[in-house]
């Protein structure tokens, strides 16, 4: 589905990667229970969940635009990297610049690149191979990545292999971030920082140590790009299911919680990185947790 979108002055669309079933929820959520899924799984097919039971998710870039500035927030998985922690997102070629070129959007347009979090499927449109070579594949871009993921994702660093996710890293640092870095192109983040007007970066800590979210605050609307704080509805609806690709279980679960409870007290549109169906949603408390409201239309709901 297309989906446009405003937050104020801002312009706010989607193109997509890749999208196809990914994992079992059993495998996906370590807290899953199948008792209470099997009370919702009617409401999540087929946008959310196949018709075999599988988690449907979806590799998608934010492209917010205002007044000539064009932003991409995530750049999914990109072409050409080998994965071995990964084989499913490795040697991909997806038409995914042609759709972006479709979008309105050639890539020395793009003024800025923000990374959510530095995980393999956030950060592999970063660059584009070139004669064999990482080269960014946005020119004339900075790029925007959270301070901490920098320092902990860096396999030369003293963290790295002591991260869950090590495993499934190997080689994004090197072909995806590590070019960037070299080119002098990248801004690291602290939490709070403006980055274009009105468009601010959060710490949003536990399914990375860095991991933060875009928020755009302006003319009196609210979007709040999420990146994998939630990476499924059903996350909505039970805050306290994390992803197994969640660093601190219980720092995820809190993180979770404390930007759902915003979203739903300010109104704020929340625009995750994998959703389907309608790809963004509002949510309000519904008992110890949140209820989805799919926007069926592109304003907030009355
Ligand atoms: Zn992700």
């Amino acid at each position: 589905m297309d989906v446009k979108f405003d937050v104020g002055s801002w312009q706010v669309s989607r193109v997509e990667e890749w999208s196809g079933g990914f994992t079992t929820p059993e495998q996906l959520f370590p807290e899953y229970d199948a008792a209470y899924f099997a009370t919702v799984r009617d409401v999540l097919r087929p946008d959310h969940l196949t018709h075999d039971g599988i988690i449907e998710a979806v590799f998608q870039v934010w492209v917010a635009r205002r007044n000539g500035l064009t932003v991409l927030i995530d750049t999914g998985a990109g072409n050409d990297k080998e994965r071995p922690g990964l084989p499913s997102v490795g040697g991909m070629t997806t038409p995914f610049l042609a759709r972006l070129d479709e979008a309105g959007v050639a890539r020395e347009d793009v003024d800025l690149v923000v990374c959510t979090h530095l995980h393999v499927d956030h950060v592999g449109w970063n660059t584009m191979r070139i004669d064999g070579r990482w080269v960014p594949t946005f020119p004339n871009a900075r790029y925007v990545f959270p301070a901490i993921d920098r320092d902990v994702w860096d396999p030369a660093g003293p963290h790295f292999a002591t991260m869950r996710g090590a495993g499934v890293a190997q080689g994004v640092f090197e072909d995806s971030v590590q070019p960037i870095l070299d080119a002098g192109i990248a801004t690291l983040a602290a939490d709070g920082e403006e980055i274009a007007p009105g468009m601010r970066m959060h710490h949003a800590p536990g399914h990375t140590p860095g991991h933060m979210i875009v928020d755009i605050a302006d003319g009196g609307e609210r979007a709040l790009f999420t990146g994998d704080v939630i990476h499924h509805p059903v996350q909505v609806l039970r805050p306290d299911w994390n992803s197994c690709f969640c660093e601190d279980a219980a720092l995820a679960i809190a993180t979770r919680r404390r930007v759902l409870t915003d979203a739903a007290d300010t109104r704020a549109r929340v625009v995750p990185a994998h959703f389907g169906g309608a790809h963004s949603t509002f949510v309000e408390r519904a008992g110890d947790g949140f209820a989805c409201i799919m926007p069926s239309v592109d304003r907030a709901p009355s």
